[in-house]
């Protein structure tokens, strides 16, 4: 398996079949030859360009030929290696990708009655409709199950559904068609979901400027004044923060192997570093707590890759916990944030700059750290399940 995946130590990556694996390698190859040669400019330039957003589109990814033509199914494990693969590649580029066919397509595949899901599916793989995930509000992040504020009302005069309020952070929206907004139905008071075009009567959106993390993807703040949608743009299966958590289980795993990549990423632009650049008359990879740290970085990897294959493994036969979703997220984000900060430290003084890559990588991870709910909240939801005490308040 060394060819699957050079720092895949322990062989995780044999699960995969013959035609998953040739996914994987054509993934590898676009990513280094299509897009990895356009991130470092764009991450200076704190720039999404269209020729990335083109690329990352391009890549076969949510219906491979490969697949396609071996007869296989998607299974899980692949999706799980493949967000591994482009947080390998970059964090950015890995979010872009996600904000689509994690965020975007979960929320219509697991929200959206049968009906809409098959409807939507298509569109959504082929990139006819893009769409990304508006949950998160300039009040209420980690609160928002229960403060979520942004309000929808049944105008039965017009049989339009009308929402108002804010929301903050949202990866991808300048860019797509529409905005999956959660907004509580004042006549219920339940959490529903809308898909909301970008270019609705009501919807202003801004790009939140200045970030010092994944400076390519683009965050969006939006506010919405009386912008009005119909019933069928409302996702029928979502009518609870109940089934928003069902839809956050499973993208917090996506967001956990691409953790675990992003690790891959930094371990191995380090240990190159380390190979090639001599100090005292050898490589410093020669010394020994060069050495250690490598072993620390590998270490992570190892452990957090054996945690996602396990996850993926058990989700993929119907069992879904909040906690173990939960656990993956906050343990592989908090290894990642360990791992590229070593990488940044044995490649010294040009570890912060571009041209090492861990210094993008280093940067990024603050982000993963902090999205799709926190180390804390993480923690909390672990905490809950094994003591039987919210300790959320
Ligand atoms: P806060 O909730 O204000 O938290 C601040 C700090 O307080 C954190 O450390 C938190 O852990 C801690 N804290 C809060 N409550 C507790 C508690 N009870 N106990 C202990 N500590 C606590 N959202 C979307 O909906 N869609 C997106 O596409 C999206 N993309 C994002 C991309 C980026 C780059 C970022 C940074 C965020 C994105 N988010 C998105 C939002 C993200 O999910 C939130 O930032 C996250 O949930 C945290 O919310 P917050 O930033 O408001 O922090």
């Amino acid at each position: 398996t060394g060819t699957v995946i050079p720092s895949d130590l322990y062989g995780f990556a044999e699960r995969l079949t013959e035609a998953e694996r040739s996914v994987l390698s054509t993934l590898r190859e676009d990513l280094r030859t299509k897009v990895y040669p356009r991130v470092n400019d764009a991450w200076d330039r704190a720039e999404l360009p269209d020729e990335l957003v083109q690329a990352v589109r391009g890549l076969d990814l949510m219906d491979p030929r490969q697949l396609r033509e071996a007869g296989e199914p998607i299974r899980d494990i692949l999706t799980g290696f493949r967000n591994f693969e482009l947080a390998r590649c970059d964090i950015n580029v890995g979010t872009l990708y996600n904000a689509q066919a994690g965020l975007f397509r979960t929320a219509c595949t697991l929200g959206g009655s049968p009906e809409q899901a098959a409807e939507l599916d298509p569109k959504i793989v082929t990139y006819e409709l893009t769409g990304v995930f508006g949950l998160t509000e300039p009040d209420h992040g980690s609160d928002v199950a229960g403060g979520l504020a942004t309000s929808a009302t049944y105008d039965d005069a017009t049989q339009e559904w009308v929402i108002n309020g804010a929301k903050r952070w949202i990866g991808g929206a300048t860019i797509s068609d529409v905005v999956a907004t959660f907004a509580r139905d004042t006549a219920d008071g339940q959490v529903k979901c809308f898909l909301v075009p970008r270019e609705a009567e009501g919807v202003t959106m801004t790009i939140i400027p200045n970030k010092a993390s994944l400076r390519i993807m683009q965050n969006a703040h939006i506010d919405y004044r009386d912008v009005r949608v119909p019933e069928s743009a409302r996702l029928q299966g979502i009518n609870s923060f109940a089934d928003v958590a069902r839809c956050l289980r499973s993208m917090r795993s996506d967001v956990a192997w691409m953790a675990v990549g992003a690790q891959a990423g930094a371990y191995e632009a380090a240990l190159k570093y380390v190979r090639e650049r001599e100090q005292f008359g050898r490589p410093i990879a020669g010394f020994q707590l060069i050495q250690e740290k490598l072993a620390v970085m590998l270490g992570n990897l190892t452990a957090s890759l054996g945690m996602m294959v396990q996850l993926t493994e058990q989700q993929a036969q119907g069992i879904f916990k909040d906690e173990n979703s939960a656990l993956a997220k906050m343990y592989t984000s908090l290894r990642l944030r360990e791992t590229v900060g070593l990488a940044r430290e044995v490649c010294g003084g040009n570890g912060i700059t571009l041209e090492t890559d861990v210094a993008r990588f280093h940067a990024d991870a603050e982000a993963i750290y902090s999205y799709e709910g926190t180390h804390e909240i993480n923690a909390l939801i672990v905490g809950r399940a094994i003591t039987g005490i919210g300790a959320f308040v």
